[in-house]
């Protein structure tokens, strides 16, 4: 019998566990809130994650370790992998909670980014700008996700403003810079690499954010097979450069043909819930294999998906329910504006029954404009 410990209990921790039972799997999970919505589901060690005394407990009680929350520190991963394999290892992990070190260690492996630089003052900041250009956007190196810790330089005046909500945070957490890529798609590879190094991408998909936080995911992402190759190409050489095992997924702007990386994600991603019931393998399932082990499943899809994120609280779910092809996850939460509270897949073997659906389930739940330029990717020619 092997368990699985996962540092963070969000919903990610939830779906590993609900995808890990039929593999006979046990889990025990790890985070400071004593109701993440993980331990509905698997028993949980609660505590800090810089603290010693429940790291330790953790440690004891699991045979691998892995993250549902990319930010434990550094120091924290560590320390576990000294005492039992954690997957991805702390050196990826590392690299992935630092914009900086991200973007250096893609530009070192050929991976095109936007144009970046670091930020330590406010005479930093307008140098940056000067050289950089507007619009850009100034964002923390380190503890930013879903849009956190960022500020929109549309033009050099704005610089102040940026500096008074961000600058307190330059001693702490570090800034930079990055120029502002007028992309025509944000898309996402979900790979997955094995401990023997087998390396296998889900089809690419196309992602929709409202206010830095993901509204809806597309898979697969209408592209040309020379684009989608060369994101999986992007994706592979990251993984096997940090030796990473387990799911990550690597997020890319495009624009003009040209895809830049905007950052890496080491765990199971938000754009790769559709994998759940839209490929023959799920992320989730993925990752456990990947950690544990086991033989990797094949990713490939089964017809075509829409996710569709709900934000702050959950709908209604008959809309989607009565759905051929719709699915409905409640990850357990209390609302809260701003929090990803659940999602719901749609299914179908053709675009235009998709985009049928996706009509249907947008207009039942006055979510018209979430659907709305998935519905007109669909419609394209
Ligand atoms: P991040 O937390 O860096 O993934 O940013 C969240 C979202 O903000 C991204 O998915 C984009 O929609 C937008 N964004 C971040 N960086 C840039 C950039 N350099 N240029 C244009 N949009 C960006």
């Amino acid at each position: 019998m092997t368990t699985v410990g996962i540092l963070g209990g969000g919903q990610l921790a939830r779906m590993l566990a609900l995808s890990g039972a039929p593999l006979g799997l046990r889990f025990l999970v790890m985070d400071n809130v004593a109701d993440a919505c993980a331990g509905q589901f698997a028993p949980m060690v609660v505590g800090d994650y810089r603290d010693q005394a429940a790291l330790a407990e953790f440690a004891s009680r699991v045979d691998v370790a892995t993250f549902d929350f990319e930010n434990v520190p550094a120091e924290s991963a560590q320390w576990l992998a000294a005492r039992v394999d954690v997957f991805p290892n702390p050196r990826a992990l590392a690299i992935a909670q630092d914009r900086l070190a991200e973007k250096t260690h893609f530009r070192d492996l050929g991976i095109p980014v936007p144009p970046v630089a670091t930020v330590d003052t406010l005479d930093g900041l307008r140098a940056a700008v000067d050289a950089i250009g507007t619009p850009c956007i100034l964002k923390t190196r380190r503890l930013g996700y879903d849009g956190k810790g960022q500020f929109r330089i549309r033009e050099a005046a704005d610089v102040d403003a940026a500096w008074a909500a961000l600058g307190a945070q330059a001693p702490k957490v570090g800034l930079i810079l990055e120029g502002f890529v007028a992309f025509e798609r944000e898309l996402s590879v979900v790979a997955v690499r094995g401990r023997d190094g087998e390396f296998r991408a889900w089809p690419l998909t196309e992602n929709w954010h409202v206010d830095g936080v993901l509204s809806a995911s597309l898979a697969p992402a209408r592209v040309e097979p020379e684009l989608e190759a060369r994101a999986v190409a992007h994706a592979r050489r990251l993984a096997d450069a940090l030796d990473y095992v387990g799911v990550f997924a690597l997020e890319l702007f495009c624009r003009d043909g040209d895809l830049l990386a905007n950052e890496l994600a080491p765990r199971v991603h938000n754009s790769g819930h559709w994998t759940i019931e839209g490929s023959e393998t799920s992320q989730f399932q993925n990752h456990l294999r990947a950690v544990i082990g086991l033989p990797l499943g094949d990713t490939r899809m089964v017809g075509r998906a829409c996710m569709l994120n709900w934000i702050g609280e959950m709908p209604d779910a008959r809309a989607v329910l009565k759905e051929a092809g719709g699915h409905w996850h409640d990850y357990g939460k209390e609302p809260r504006a701003g929090r990803k509270v659940g999602h719901a897949t749609l299914r179908a073997d053709d675009d235009r029954t998709l985009a049928e659906a996706l009509l249907r389930v947008g207009a039942a739940l006055g979510r018209e404009a979430q659907v709305a330029p998935v519905v007109e990717r669909l419609s394209e020619a």
